[in-house]
């Protein structure tokens, strides 16, 4: 059954790079209209609105160094208690690490809230592999191209202004695999954190977008 306007759907949406996690949660957020809550977009608005850990945030990243938990951990509390929340939110990048996984569970109870789902969006390893090698970039007008699913007209050739295209670094086989294995490794943990708990749905990522985005909608109508 479709949840009904006022209950909010709040999800948490996982995925390796590469895995399209990015143009589900537009779906999402276009059908269920619930706000995207990236953490890089998180920073950003408390740093922009001068809260207390915006400002603490944001003297960490002017040095570098890594914003601690208990600040970031603040952040989402701030950010998941705004307005626009009420009917549910969708956090992407955030939780990280069991740690903040527990922050979060305390977090929503506190605003007597739940997770109803952590959306995983799978797909093999070897299929991630070529989706992210085979990107290639112009670097005179930055339009991104790939090789298999979005090819330029002539080949290797800019389709707007004639550049040569190139392969960005973090685009070639070693990084993407040295990624890769980081966010494996990273994700692994939080993955069995969810279902263990019984949040986690697990969609398979190597489809069509819109058949992707079929089987999470019928996912959380359930
Ligand atoms: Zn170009």
């Amino acid at each position: 059954m479709m949840k009904a306007r006022g209950i909010a759907l709040n999800l948490i949406l996982m995925g390796l790079p590469g895995a399209g996690k990015g143009t589900q949660a537009e779906k999402i957020n276009e059908i269920y209209n619930i706000p995207h809550i990236s953490t890089g977009d998180m920073f950003r608005l408390a740093i922009k609105e001068g809260t207390e850990l915006g400002k603490k945030a944001k003297e960490y990243m002017d040095q570098g160094a890594l914003v601690p938990d208990e600040v970031t951990i603040g952040i989402v509390k701030e950010r998941l208690s705004k307005d626009d929340c009420k009917e549910g939110f969708m956090l992407d990048g955030f939780p990280r690490t069991i740690a903040q996984a527990e922050a979060l569970q305390d977090i929503l109870r506190d605003l007597n809230e739940d997770i109803d789902y952590v959306i995983n969006v799978e797909v093999p390893e070897e299929k991630l592999v070529e989706r992210l090698t085979g990107r290639r970039v112009c670097p005179t007008c930055g339009t991104t191209y790939h090789l298999v699913y979005n090819p330029p007209k002539e080949a290797g050739i800019c389709d707007k202004d004639g550049s040569e295209l190139i392969q960005r670094d973090d685009d070639k086989p070693e990084t993407v695999k040295k990624r890769l294995s980081v966010n494996i490794e990273q994700a692994q943990p939080l993955l069995d954190f969810y279902k263990e708990k019984g949040y986690l749905v697990t969609v398979n990522g190597d489809q069509d977008i819109n058949d992707v985005f079929h089987d999470i909608q019928s996912k959380i109508e359930k």
